[in-house]
């Protein structure tokens, strides 16, 4: 078969591996001028790695990609720290991420502490999700953990990570990352970047041709069954087609989609992300050590709340500063709507908001300490699974012969990430491979 794959982010770029494997012809359209998607990275002419444009690591469960990297001969280039994740309490910067810690935590008596256990016991090692995404994460974990808790730990989590929705997001979202994720967070020796490049490359060792800055403007059914993609130098036939991006794009892209399909596509609702990375000439957190912050939001309208941003990132406390020329690294990142400001507001105003939030964790902190700043932002960043959500995923194949759609928001109970796109990727070529033979 011809088969043109729509996007070479990590779900396309694995399911051309497989596909070429497989023996077919397949060619990667990618309107970006770099592989990655939302996992590539960028460098400074100062720094020995690349860095991800948004903060990037993988969990000790992450099986999918974990056997794509060991495929690919890469296994040396993947290591698992133990960096340590904390929360603004009282304007205190607190670790939070073992059951010491909790027990510890100064927000919590005994009897929370035992609460917070059990209840998180349970959702560890239990596989309810099913009948948790009935319930909204906001009305489950109040009536579990209890208000003080729940006002604590989790409310400001759904406010910052879902901004408006915050109180629709299902009880399955919750659970799939408290299931599975780990303490030890696995990054590569070069970054994501370096990860995505032996991909790409392995791809084209298989014969797989990309090509970047090539948008995808349209997908047709033509005679013989074919399906025509229209790209800035005309129209080019394929026997079929994997699209990547996201609902809203394939909706537009594919107008001959059947309206129940399209109605799916358009139905999904999605956060954007806003990151900006700042490389400091100093560490930014006082105690040394914090990789991951919490910022407790209390106003889904993000701007209003007193830190304008979700979480801050110390990278350089989970990878060491000489593979930055000794810059410190900070993301500063939040989740927002499409339509919010933060999408129109321009790089130095962000960077003003932001920076002017950061004696928040350091008093000291001057806006002289910033040597260079980058602004990434994507529109389609975070899939928010509402209520039932299972019953609304559009499936892979797409009721037009020969289209398939593989993206964050149908690895669902799982939240999305490098490891879910490397699963979804080889899924859909499977799903191709099978009905090809069928
Ligand atoms: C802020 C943030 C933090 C994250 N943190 C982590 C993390 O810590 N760990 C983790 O594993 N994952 C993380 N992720 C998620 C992870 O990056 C994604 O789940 C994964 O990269 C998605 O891959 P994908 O191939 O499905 O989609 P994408 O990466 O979105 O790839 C789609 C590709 O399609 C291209 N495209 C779009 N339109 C067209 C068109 N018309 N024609 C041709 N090409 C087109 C895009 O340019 C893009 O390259 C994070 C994401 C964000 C936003």
């Amino acid at each position: 078969m011809q088969i043109a794959v729509i996007g070479a982010g990590v779900a396309g770029l694995a399911a051309a591996y497989d596909l070429l494997a497989a023996g077919h012809e397949v060619t990667l359209y990618e309107a970006k001028d770099h592989v990655g998607g939302l996992a590539a990275g960028f460098k400074d002419a100062r720094w020995e790695w690349p860095l991800e444009k948004f903060y990037h690591h993988l969990f000790k469960s992450d099986a999918a990609i974990i056997q794509l990297v060991a495929e690919l001969g890469f296994s040396d280039r993947l290591f698992f720290p133990r960096p340590t994740t904390s929360v603004m309490h009282n304007g205190r910067i607190v670790p939070f991420d073992s059951p010491w810690r909790w027990i510890t935590f100064p927000g919590f008596n005994l009897l929370d502490v035992a609460r917070f256990g059990l209840v998180s016991a349970y959702l560890r090692f239990s596989k309810p999700w099913r009948r948790l995404e009935q319930f909204t994460a906001d009305a489950w974990l109040r009536r579990w953990y209890g208000d003080k808790i729940y006002e604590t730990t989790w409310r400001p989590l759904l406010i910052g990570k879902f901004g408006p929705y915050y109180q629709e997001v299902n009880m399955a979202w919750m659970w799939a990352r408290l299931h599975v994720r780990s303490p030890q967070l696995g990054y590569f020796v070069g970054g994501f970047q370096a990860f995505v490049d032996r991909l790409a490359e392995a791809v084209q060792q298989r014969g797989g041709v990309i090509h970047l800055q090539t948008a995808v403007q349209s997908i047709k059914v033509v005679e013989n069954g074919r399906l025509a993609l229209t790209i800035p130098a005309g129209e080019v036939c394929y026997d079929r087609v994997l699209a990547t991006t996201s609902p809203g794009l394939l909706s537009r892209l594919a107008p001959d989609l059947p309206a129940d399909y399209l109605g799916q596509l358009l139905n999904l609702q999605s956060m954007g992300a806003v990151v900006l990375t700042l490389a400091l000439q100093r560490p930014l957190l006082p105690d040394r050590l914090t990789y991951w912050l919490n910022i407790p939001a209390s106003s889904p309208h993000k701007s209003q709340n007193s830190v304008p941003f979700l979480a801050l990132v110390e990278h350089t406390n989970y990878i060491s500063p000489a593979h930055y020329g000794g810059d410190h690294i900070v993301y500063c990142g939040d989740y927002v709507t499409p339509e919010h400001p933060y999408f129109q507001m321009s790089h130095a105003e962000i960077e003003a908001l932001f920076t002017g939030a950061l004696t928040h964790f350091n008093p000291e902190f001057k806006p002289n300490w910033v040597r260079q700043s980058w602004l990434a932002r994507e529109k389609y960043a975070q899939p928010v699974p509402l209520l039932n959500h299972s019953a609304h995923i559009p499936t892979i194949r797409t009721p037009l012969p020969g289209l398939y759609f593989a993206s964050m928001s149908q690895v669902y109970p799982w939240d999305r990430g490098t490891n879910y796109a490397v699963e979804i990727g080889r899924r859909a070529a499977r799903l191709m491979l099978k009905e090809r033979e069928a």
